[in-house]
């Protein structure tokens, strides 16, 4: 057993998107001295730092469609509420649909979100032609577009957080990695670190792609592995212009954005193995490259620019994993989200905060329970990038 250093009501094992608007959540309901322990020297260097930024609702788990549209209203008043410049870019996302059970699908989804409330158009190629020129809609057969999703910032977003969360009384530690969780039978009572143990009443998991080894500490077997992604950027080119959609073309998958002028491209490799390398394979460029130029054939005098390659926390069911684990008393999952971290951000920082503060959150949370493994009742999110 180490030496007891300090106390605090909770401890966020962290500082990533998730972790810093979880923190900034506490604050707000009125936790003072929350830590934020962070390995690396400063908020949002893992994940979150290699995010493309896609923050949308076209999601076929209405959880998911949910958890999207409290997040859009809080990164619509982020800027007002952070006191920071703009990060949110309402630019919508348009899915290109060519295969006809998936047309069929994306169609029945459509009709769900709209149910919640969420304006989704579906569209003709045409019309898919009409949002965003450049396309090439040969083979497409339809189209939705959600004019609230859009793209933001992750850096600022977090560093957002953070500020704000400080403000409020939160103490983050930056080079100060969680080394392990206190246990007294099944209760967490505090984290381990170099400097000691600080004893608290509640912790939570938020540590992105190595949340399974800390939820271990715990004796939590977690299914959130680490699996690598890419993104390749071009120089400027023409039809980048601002208000230029999110376009992801369900077919081949690829998805392109604008950034910096240029053009943002990404493309899953299914081959990836679970690891924590993240170095760029530059062997996928012509594999990301080909379906992007087939869609919109102007890429192809765009110079690529950049590449980068991050780690998605990724779960069977591509869907996160949200609330205490059974049988371990004071921990938090908040995990796993699969590519949807961002985007999800703020709806995860309001409902953990409201769990931990007043004992339940205010959506139910039910489907994202760790437990749905087990009970193999995991219906998967079919809509992943
Ligand atoms: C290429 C790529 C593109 C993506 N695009 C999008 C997108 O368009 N939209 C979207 O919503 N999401 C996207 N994502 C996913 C998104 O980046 C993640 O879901 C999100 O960043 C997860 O946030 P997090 O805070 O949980 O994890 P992280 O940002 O990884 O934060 C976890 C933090 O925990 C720290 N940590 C770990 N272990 C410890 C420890 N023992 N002690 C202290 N600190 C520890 C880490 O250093 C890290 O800073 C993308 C991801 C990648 C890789």
């Amino acid at each position: 057993m180490s030496a007891q250093v300090a106390t605090a009501p909770v401890v966020i094992i962290g500082a990533g998107c998730i972790g810093s608007a979880i923190a900034y959540h506490l604050g707000r309901l009125g936790i003072r001295g929350a830590v934020v322990l962070e390995k690396e020297p400063f908020a949002g260097a893992g994940s979150t730092s290699k995010a493309a930024g896609g923050v949308r609702a076209q999601f076929s788990s209405p959880i998911n469609v949910r958890l999207s549209m409290l997040s859009i209203a809080h990164y619509a008043r982020f800027a007002e509420e952070m006191g920071t410049g703009p990060v949110f870019f309402q630019v919508g996302y348009l899915f290109l649909l060519s295969d006809p059970a998936c047309w069929a699908s994306f169609q029945r989804q459509a009709e769900m979100q709209r149910g919640m409330g969420l304006d989704v158009r579906t569209l003709t190629a045409a019309q898919a032609r009409e949002l965003v020129p450049p396309l090439d809609v040969g083979d497409v057969l339809g189209a939705t577009f959600c004019p609230q999703d859009g793209l933001v910032s992750p850096h600022e977003v977090t560093q957002g957080y953070v500020a704000r969360a400080r403000a409020l009384g939160a103490d983050f530690r930056f080079g100060c990695p969680a080394e392990g969780l206190e246990l007294s039978g099944r209760r967490v009572t505090g984290v381990r670190t170099a400097s000691g143990v600080i004893a608290c009443a509640a912790v939570v998991n938020a540590a992105g792609p190595h949340a399974a080894g800390v939820a271990r500490w715990a004796g939590v077997d977690l299914p959130v592995q680490p699996i690598r992604r890419h993104c390749f950027t071009t120089q400027r080119v023409a039809f980048a212009h601002e208000r230029l959609p999110m376009v992801v073309d369900m077919g081949s998958g690829v998805y392109m954005h604008r950034e910096s002028g240029g053009m943002l491209l990404g493309l899953a490799n299914p081959e990836e193995p679970p690891g924590f390398d993240t170095s760029v394979n530059w062997d996928l460029l012509e594999r990301v490259v080909e379906p992007a130029v087939h869609r919109v054939p102007a890429l192809e005098a765009a110079e690529i620019s950049g590449a980068w390659a991050g780690l998605y926390e990724t779960t069977p069911d591509h869907n996160a994993v949200i609330g205490p684990p059974p049988e371990v008393e004071g921990l938090w999952l908040a995990n796993g989200f699969s590519g949807h971290g961002v985007m999800h951000a703020p709806a995860v920082g309001q409902l953990v905060a409201e769990w931990i503060v007043d004992g339940r959150p205010s959506i139910d949370l039910h489907s994202l329970r760790l437990e749905r493994f087990a009970e193999h009742e995991a219906p998967a999110e079919a809509n992943v990038i």
